[in-house]
């Protein structure tokens, strides 16, 4: 029987409910039990696919090719559980189905309600599919008080009556603020959280309490009355040093074994926590470091790259280095070849991101100009191999090598896919199609050359990985590209599609058309990164 645990937040937003809930995971997993972590959105997109990143962050997509929101990010690198599709649900997803199935006249002449209709399809989603589940994390997001949030509530009102007395738990993480002018930890807006909870019928379990400073006894204690909670039940959720020693910290608090006690398990196993001290054993004791310069468009807003922060972190995990990253503004580039090389020579890689629109490209074109050009380790992904290839079709003599992303082009290096294969059959899709949901999304394999790079760093010939572009690199112009030394050395199984580039005759020059970094994890990093990484660290005994 699968057990569910609802996680609300409370006070205020970014208490990193998602870390939370992935932490938690990965605590009750280093106990032997098989878990899931699901994410409500209460906002009315669909998804977050056509969400600008500088408003929220990165787009996570899964295997089966969902575009969801970042926490499901962390759920995977914190659990190494593949996130689905049925992992990620929005208001907006629920109340488009129902309103569907309103004109299909599935309701049969029924009045279509909040309640029952909307809580119904919310419930649904927290239970389908759980059969082979110890337990199932359920995170919230928005901050209890929010009206897009309140159909959310209900429906985990209601699974706390009908589900089995010891099967569901309510965590509610709040704020414990610092007051400094008077020197004192604050409890009241904790439990103004709670009472508000309680007023829609949740009564919680265990309060994460997050805070700057420790909480004292004293002060957990009050908590626990004011509350109604166990003294025990308030764990205390101080700032980490780092995001993976959260899960440690919070094993030290007493949140796993608050958890199980809350649910009546007495026979649990004891953790093996191994898996996180050694990657927080390699993550505080370095050997080196190197420095890797990001040049994107959203490098003001770093969650907009989460997936790759991390994975370049990882990427030092597995060299045992630490891992400054640089985050360029590639417009800055466009200015002029000394400004791109000051601040280009001191990095020891350097990596072009996935993208969209024509902001800065030129700036990302000179950049991988100045990798090949020095013999600067260079990964490209995604967007970042597309201007790898424009780089070497305009150094073959195509002048014009662009993409049709930003523009009607004559040299079309870059160009819109109309027709794929996906495992549901052939896709098709208009130019001037919905920009929501049109893009190539999700797991897809790819043959890796026999003597390639690529081929000794995966150690396979055959991938998969994880998609999300609507243009493609244009295989008629292979030929040309292949005669200044770029090599096609992964290709999709129909041979149509270029997935991977590589230079042979440069230390380190990777261009892939897919997203390794989503798929990378501390504790088994990617080996792209990890390959990366480990020539960035060669490329700093040169320097
Ligand atoms: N904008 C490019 C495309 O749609 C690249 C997308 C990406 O980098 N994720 O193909």
């Amino acid at each position: 029987m699968a057990r569910f645990i609802f996680i609300t937040g409370g006070v205020v937003s970014s208490l990193g409910k998602g870390l939370m809930a992935a932490s938690l995971a990965a605590l009750l997993q280093a106990r032997g039990y098989k878990v899931r972590i699901r994410k409500f959105d209460p906002y009315l997109n669909v998804d977050p696919g056509t969400m600008s990143p500088y408003q929220h962050g990165e787009v996570y997509v899964t295997d089966d090719g969902a575009e969801t929101d970042l926490d499901l990010g962390h759920y995977e690198r914190f659990t190494g559980v593949a996130a689905r599709q049925s992992d990620n649900v929005t208001s907006g997803r629920v109340y488009r189905d129902i309103i569907e199935r309103e004109r299909r006249g599935d309701y049969l002449g029924a009045t279509v309600q909040v309640i029952p209709h909307v809580t119904d399809a919310i419930k649904q989603f927290a239970l389908a599919d759980v059969d082979d589940l110890d337990f199932v994390l359920c995170e919230i997001g928005g901050t209890v008080g929010d009206i897009e949030s309140l159909p959310f509530m209900e429906a985990i009102r209601q699974l706390r009556n009908e589900l089995e007395p010891l099967q569901t738990l309510s965590v509610h993480v709040t704020l414990v603020p610092f007051i400094a002018a008077a020197g004192e930890l604050k409890t009241k807006p904790t439990q103004h959280s709670v009472r508000e909870l309680a007023a829609l019928g949740i009564k919680p379990d265990l309060l994460l309490c997050r805070s700057e400073h420790p909480i004292p006894d004293s002060e957990r204690n009050k908590i626990a009355q004011f509350c109604n909670v166990r003294a025990e039940a308030v764990i205390p959720a101080l700032d980490a040093p780092s995001i993976y020693s959260v899960p440690l910290q919070y094993h030290e608090e007493g949140l796993d074994r608050e958890v199980l006690r809350a649910f009546g398990i007495s026979d649990a196993p004891d953790p093996d926590l191994s898996r996180w001290h050694d990657v927080t054993d390699r993550f505080f004791n370095p050997e080196g470091e190197v420095t890797i310069g990001v040049v994107g468009k959203y490098v003001g807003l770093q969650d907009a790259y989460k997936s790759l922060n991390e994975a370049l972190i990882h990427g030092g995990l597995a060299n045992k280095v630490r891992v400054n990253i640089r985050w360029l503004d590639a417009e800055m580039f466009e200015q002029g070849e000394e400004d791109l090389a000051a601040k280009l020579e001191p990095m020891h890689g350097i990596l072009v991101p996935g993208g969209f629109g024509e902001r800065g490209s030129e700036g990302k074109i000179s950049s991988v100009r100045f990798a090949r050009e020095r013999g600067v380790p260079f990964f490209g992904i995604c967007l970042g191999m597309q201007m790898a290839c424009i780089e070497a079709a305009r150094l073959a003599g195509h002048a014009a090598a662009s993409s049709t992303e930003f523009g009607a082009t004559e040299e079309p290096v870059v160009g819109i896919i109309t027709e794929w294969m996906s495992e549901e059959g052939l896709q098709k899709r208009e130019e001037g199609g919905d920009l929501g949901g049109t893009m190539r999304l999700g797991a897809y394999e790819a043959k890796l050359a026999g003597n390639s790079h690529v081929h000794s760093i995966y150690g396979s010939d055959s991938i998969s990985e994880r998609h999300r572009h609507r243009y493609e690199v244009n295989n008629a112009y292979r030929e040309p590209m292949e005669s200044t030394g770029l090599s096609f050395s992964g290709m999709s199984p129909d041979g149509l599609l270029p997935e991977i580039v590589e230079r042979p005759e440069h230390p380190w020059f990777v261009g892939v058309q897919f997203h390794p970094e989503l798929k990378s994890k501390p504790f088994d990093p990617h080996p792209l990164f990890a390959d990366f990484i480990a020539a960035a660290v060669r490329q700093s005994r040169l320097v």
